[in-house]
């Protein structure tokens, strides 16, 4: 096997992710860069190979898909019979922006913060939306993460890196019980995170979020965040020997935010990268924002 630490990053075509595993294999790491298309993966991995960094090796992987995340597993034990770091990187949404020509104009001449709270105001948000966003962000994740556990517990020192968001920060679920169960990590399993899921997308389709103490604008990408949140703290109970953190990167100019965010995607996954450096012993289970360690 080789000497270099082994890195998988999910979503590594494009955005924060690209930038994760440019940063990473810039830092000695090998690294596979994941993405669920072909052809955007590869012409990834070529940007990378041109920049001179050669130790870049693309999989195909949808995190949605059982089949695709085995035969990533497989591959990556066939090959290196461990891994080192999983940065969980890829996400969705799930919501469309109602951004129009009419409306592109007033939009544009808005700073960040103000586009921020103006796509909060103008998103369509359906349940099939909702669920994709928790069938990606949550189940997703974890998904991958279950598929590679063995992998990393094979690692001296595996780390898992959950890309996470202030969006997920329980205090915006106004419901206190569910808001209590998700930070009970000695109690909350992953049996009751799925029925709390299950619940949530229940009230969406009711449209009973905002009785029943859901976050509202883009609710599922935040209820999704904050379970895989609570997954993370409960896999750093359960696995002692790894280092499972979540690690916020900021308001950055992506894809995902209309190129809008205070931050580019270089200093954006700067903040994702620092936590997957943390020194050996250092903290498990817990939550960064920016670099910097915060509540959930
Ligand atoms: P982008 O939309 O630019 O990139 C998202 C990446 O995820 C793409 O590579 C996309 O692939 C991939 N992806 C989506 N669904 C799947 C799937 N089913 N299987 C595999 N890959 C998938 O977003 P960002 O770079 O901004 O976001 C990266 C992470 O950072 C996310 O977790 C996001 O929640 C988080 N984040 C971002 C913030 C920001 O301000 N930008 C703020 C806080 C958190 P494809 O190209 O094929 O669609």
């Amino acid at each position: 096997p080789p000497d270099t630490s082994i890195a998988v990053v999910t979503g590594g075509n494009k955005g924060i992710g690209f930038e994760v595993c440019r940063q990473l294999a810039g830092g000695g790491f090998t690294v596979v860069l994941t993405a669920r298309d072909e052809t955007r993966g590869a012409e990834a991995v070529e940007k990378l190979k041109a920049l001179g960094l050669s130790g870049v090796v693309f999989h195909q992987l949808d995190i949605t898909d059982a089949s695709s995340v085995a035969t990533l597993a497989d591959s990556l034990k066939a090959r290196f019979g461990r891994l080192d770091t999983l940065v969980n990187n890829a996400a969705v949404t799930g919501v469309e922006h109602v951004i129009d020509s009419t409306n592109e104009e007033k939009f544009s001449g808005l700073d960040p913060y103000q586009r921020l709270e103006w796509m909060l105001n103008h998103i369509k948000e359906t349940i099939d939306g909702a669920t994709k966003s928790v069938q990606t962000n949550y189940y997703g994740t974890k998904n991958v993460t279950q598929a590679l556990l063995p992998l990393l517990q094979s690692s001296s020192a595996g780390r898992i890196v959950n890309v996470s968001s202030d969006s997920g920060l329980l205090r915006l679920i106004s419901n206190q019980e569910v808001r209590m169960e998700l930070d009970d990590i000695g109690n909350l399993t992953e049996e009751r995170l799925d029925e709390l899921l299950g619940k949530f997308l229940k009230d969406f389709e009711a449209g009973a979020l905002e009785a029943h103490g859901w976050p509202t604008g883009s609710a599922a990408y935040k209820v999704s965040k904050a379970a895989m949140n609570a997954y993370s703290r409960i896999l750093a109970r359960t696995h002692p020997a790894l280092r499972v953190n979540c690690a916020s990167p900021g308001y950055v100019m992506t894809d995902m935010t209309r190129n809008s965010g205070v931050l580019t995607p270089e200093e954006g996954a700067r903040n994702v990268v620092a936590v997957a450096l943390l020194p050996d012993g250092g903290p498990t289970g817990a939550y960064f924002t920016e670099g910097l360690e915060a509540s959930f």
